[in-house]
């Protein structure tokens, strides 16, 4: 197949007068796994649901293989939804559940149990065929409601927050479970999480959502280390924000006049504008590196103790508007009260034109 499996067209849609999504438009790569990222409210549900055909927008529409599906009801689109709740029936075996979807296709029997067996060896419940629901832990029902969506083969699988329910050991255990399972049946997923950690273990394209529109998209690396707006600095992990204004340019560097001093890094913009510096936490050091430059004297406020590093809080000197967060190394000597110097790199900084 060429070209995208999924395309969103300038979707916008409102519930009451509230705008949920704001002429969002995306692509999702066939067996890629994109997560939909992003604050409670911010339209992430909505958008899955219009993929999944349970809302229909107001304006866009939704290709799927190159097919507009945008007024198609669920049942007849190539897709397939695992919900936080799981959604199994109670009163169903395991076998029953997973091959539910199957017999609501006619899918004669023999050719169901089949089916359903294999999808249960793929999510490690091979065993569990006759079981009822209620014998099974959180983490297993959660592979069933799984097994149950990928039986029908669809060519998109949504997940709407999958691991919402569980505790945040199991979660991280079926974080890697989940990438494993899509690597290997290469469905493409569709992920709804607000959490970040989450999104960066799973997620290939990871889409940043805010109020309804789309912040920031790409590859989670490329997302945490330049993002593309202050809202994905800040959301997609922490970041140190230095507000300044562009003094003049260089060649191929700018001047920029910020709360903590002069500071002069590559990039481009107009001199007078306003803009931002993003600097993540474990880029402020206490002692200078090569290259880097001093952020001037700042007292610490908070000291968090995370295992091999500590998270440190500190308040500018100079303005006390501007609030550091670093990630020091656990052996470092810091505690609340002090006064330190800090130091960053301007190659490490991200320039933010808001
Ligand atoms: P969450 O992480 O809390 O589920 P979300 O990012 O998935 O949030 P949505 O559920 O898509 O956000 O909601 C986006 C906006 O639309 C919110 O302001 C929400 O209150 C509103 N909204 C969503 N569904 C409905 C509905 N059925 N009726 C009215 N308003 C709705």
């Amino acid at each position: 197949m060429t070209g995208p499996l999924v395309e969103i067209r300038k979707l916008s849609h409102s519930f009451g007068g509230h705008r949920a999504l704001d002429e969002v438009s995306l692509h999702v790569e066939p067996g890629s796994y994109t997560v939909l990222l992003g604050p409670s409210g911010s339209g992430k549900t909505t958008l899955l649901s219009i993929i999944g055909g349970f809302v229909h927008p107001d304006e866009g529409s939704v290709f799927i293989r190159g097919n507009d599906f945008t007024r198609t009801p669920p049942a007849q689109r190539p897709t397939a939804t695992v919900f936080q709740d799981y959604a199994l029936f109670p009163h169903l075996s395991v076998g029953n559940n997973v091959g539910f979807g199957l017999r609501m296709r006619g899918v004669a029997r023999a050719k169901r149990v089949g089916r359903s067996r294999e999808a249960l060896a793929m999510v490690g419940l091979a065993d569990s065929y006759h079981k009822m629901p209620h014998q099974l832990s959180g983490g297993q029902r959660q592979r069933v409601a799984l097994a149950r969506s990928l039986v029908v083969e669809p060519a998109v699988l949504l997940l709407d927050e999958p691991l919402g329910a569980l505790d945040l050991k199991l979660r991280r255990q079926m974080q890697d479970e989940l990438k494993a399972l899509q690597k290997r049946v290469g469905t493409a997923f569709i992920h709804v999480t607000h959490d970040q950690e989450e999104a960066m273990a799973l997620a290939d394209h990871c889409i940043v959502m805010n109020d309804g529109r789309i912040e920031d998209q790409g590859p989670p690396e490329r997302v945490y280390s330049r993002p593309a707006s202050r809202f994905s600095a800040t959301f997609m992990g922490e970041s140190t924000l230095l507000s300044g204004k562009v003094l003049d340019l260089g060649t191929d560097e700018i001047r920029i006049d910020t709360r903590v001093g002069l500071l002069s890094l590559a990039g481009a913009g107009e001199p007078g504008f306003d803009v931002s510096l993003a600097i993540r936490p474990e880029h402020i050091t206490l002692v200078p590196e090569p290259g880097s430059v001093s952020l001037g004297e700042a007292a610490v406020t908070d000291v968090v103790f995370q295992g091999s590093f500590k998270r440190v809080s500190a308040v500018s000197a100079k303005d006390p508007g501007v609030a550091f967060i670093a990630k020091l190394r656990s052996s470092q000597p810091v505690a609340v009260g002090d006064t330190v110097t800090l130091y960053a790199s301007p190659a490490e900084m991200v320039l933010l034109s808001r």
